[in-house]
């Protein structure tokens, strides 16, 4: 399949997806809005691949990618996108963004802007 020109957004789970725990801002509905905008999306997590993938398919959604919070860089390895975003809710999260090169969204942040309902869905990410 061809990614170019697709943003990959990767998600933290733990405290910033309504299916962490504890429960993050952001629903399951938020994240398959992603997808279906055109982005690669997929999570990032402490928690292990097996959990990780148990969670999507709890929620319906098929990610592009699964990873450990310390294998992010590999994503980047894995997909050619102009953009890679990470959203999480701690600054472990930042860090690792920041080490593989990706954008740092703090999920609170997101999380106000997305009380603003008059933003177009494509300029929250
Ligand atoms: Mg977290």
């Amino acid at each position: 399949m061809d990614n170019q020109g697709r943003t990959l957004v990767s998600f933290d789970i733990d405290g910033t997806l309504e299916m962490g725990d504890p429960p993050g801002p952001l629903s399951a509905g938020f994240v398959l809005r992603t997808q279906q905008s055109g982005c690669l999306i997929g999570s990032c997590s402490d928690r292990t691949i097996r959990e990780q993938s148990a969670m999507w398919d709890a929620a319906g959604i098929v990610p592009d990618f699964v990873v450990v919070k310390n294998q992010l860089d590999s994503v980047r390895e894995r997909f050619t996108s102009p953009r890679y975003v990470h959203i999480g809710d701690t600054h472990v999260d930042a860090h690792f963004a920041k080490q593989a090169s990706f954008e740092f969204i703090f999920v609170l942040d997101l999380a106000r802007r997305l009380d603003s309902p008059c933003e177009p869905f494509e300029d929250f990410i």
